[in-house]
Order: structure tokens, then C-alpha cells, then sequence
């Protein structure tokens, strides 16, 4: 099977995917217009198990996320250990660099359980009256006297209930599936902390997988060769060539 029948069949799965998350989903404007009419050709069947997934994955506490979270960086674990971690070693890389990304790992893992773990500014009777004051309301986004009707409380300005914990949270941020918590006033920190090293993860990774290729590049000396093009001319090695091939 040749490159662009694959890429199109890839489309084609793509496209029906995306189609039927619409369907499931709704949608506003052209979109729900566009799901609408999906709708009639995608079975009911299909369209009520995708609805109940997406409901599972999405609008509900559970740690399959958390799962995939672990499976993804032991998988750019291993694949950086077995594969990079090695040729970089047997070609004296400092050894500081190449236990950097460990490193960022262990920080990594430690915001993640502090993020995930820690009470994001769940607000209770016992701590509304305080909770109340730290903001005021704007009158416009947040206004007194709101009730949330699951809590029987008064939303606090920058509060906002969250459907899938089912509380009140104080500055609230956004719930997280990864974390499989809400991102509140209080484990916001943790949560930057949490993106600024994953960020510096791949930063670190991609920086010396990208160093050891340059190395075994220049060390194999195909910069220097030659190759014939599709009309058989001899052509000399450039970067785009090896990108492409490599
Ligand atoms: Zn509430
Ligand atoms: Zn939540």
C-alpha cells in the first residue's frame, strides 16, 4: 500500500471520528447544523456507546487518563533510555545532560501527585464566610447573591461549581483529566509548576536526541556523499535529503 492511499485512508478515519465527537457533542452554528445532518447517517447505536464514552471519559472522576498519562512518559522513558541514553553515553555526552531529563521526571511526578492530591479550594459551610470575602464581585461575570443549587450555597466571586467533583470551587481554573482533579485557588501553584516541567521534559529530550543525531550525522560523514535524483543525476547530500530519508 503506497503513502497516499494510507494518508488517505488516515483522512478518512480522521474525518469520520471528528464527525461522530460532533454528532455526540452538539455543537453551535455551522457546526450543530453540520452534526445534525451527521446524525442521520452515523447508526444510533454507535452514536449512544460514543456518547456514553465520551460521558465516562470526560464528565466523570476517573483515573484512566492518570493511566494514559503514566503509559505516555514511561513510554518516552523507555524509548529515551534504551535508544538515546546509550549512543549518547558511548559517545561521551556529559553525564549531567543526559540525567537531566530524570531529573525534570522526579520534579515532574512530585507536582503531579501534589497537583492531583491536594484540595484545589473546595468551598464547605465551615469555610464559605472566609472564602466569601477574598474576592469581590464585579457586578458584571460575578454576582451576589447567586446560589449553586447542588451546594445550597452562595457562589463566592471567581467560584464556580464543578459538574464532574460535584463542589464549589474557589478561583477555580479548570478541571483536569489528567490530574483527575479540579484546578482551584489552592493547587494552582502546583499545577505551573506541573506544566513548567513537563515543558522543560520535552525541552530536554528533544534537545538531546537532536544533538545525537547531528553527532552520528557528522560522525558518519553523509554530509560529504552523494546521491543520484530521479533523473539519475548525482546529486550532493544536503539536510533536507537526510531529513527525508532518515
Ligand atoms: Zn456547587
Ligand atoms: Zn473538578
Amino acid at each position: 500500500m503506497d503513502f497516499l492511499t494510507l494518508f488517505l485512508l488516515y483522512l478518512c478515519f480522521l474525518v469520520s471520528f471528528v464527525a461522530l465527537l460532533g454528532v455526540c457533542s452538539g455543537g453551535r452554528g455551522i457546526y450543530h447544523r453540520s452534526s445534525q445532518v451527521l446524525s442521520f447517517v452515523i447508526p444510533t447505536q454507535l452514536q449512544n456507546v460514543t456518547h456514553q464514552a465520551l460521558h465516562r471519559l470526560f464528565y466523570t472522576r476517573s483515573c484512566l487518563f492518570v493511566v494514559l498519562h503514566i503509559l505516555l512518559e514511561a513510554a518516552v522513558y523507555g524509548e529515551y533510555t534504551w535508544e538515546v541514553f546509550v549512543y549518547c553515553w558511548e559517545l561521551q555526552f556529559h553525564l549531567l545532560l543526559l540525567l537531566l531529563p530524570y531529573l525534570l521526571l522526579a520534579g515532574n511526578v512530585g507536582c503531579f501527585l501534589l497537583c492531583s492530591r491536594a484540595d484545589p479550594g473546595i468551598i464547605t459551610k465551615s469555610n464559605h464566610a472566609s472564602v466569601v470575602k477574598v474576592y469581590a464581585y464585579d457586578g458584571v461575570l460575578f454576582q451576589k447573591g447567586i446560589l449553586c443549587p447542588t451546594c445550597n450555597m452562595e457562589k463566592p466571586a471567581r467560584s464556580k461549581h464543578c459538574s464532574v467533583c460535584g463542589v464549589c470551587v474557589q478561583r477555580v481554573d479548570h478541571h483536569c483529566v489528567w490530574l483527575n482533579n479540579c484546578i482551584g485557588a489552592r493547587n494552582a501553584r502546583y499545577f505551573l509548576l506541573y506544566l513548567s516541567t513537563l515543558t522543560a521534559m520535552a525541552a530536554a529530550i528533544t534537545t538531546i536526541s537532536a544533538a545525537l543525531l547531528r553527532h552520528l550525522v557528522l560522525l558518519s560523514g553523509m554530509m560529504h556523499g552523494t546521491y543520484l535524483d530521479e533523473q539519475g543525476h548525482e546529486q550532493p547530500v544536503g539536510i533536507f535529503f537526510l531529513v527525508q530519508v532518515q
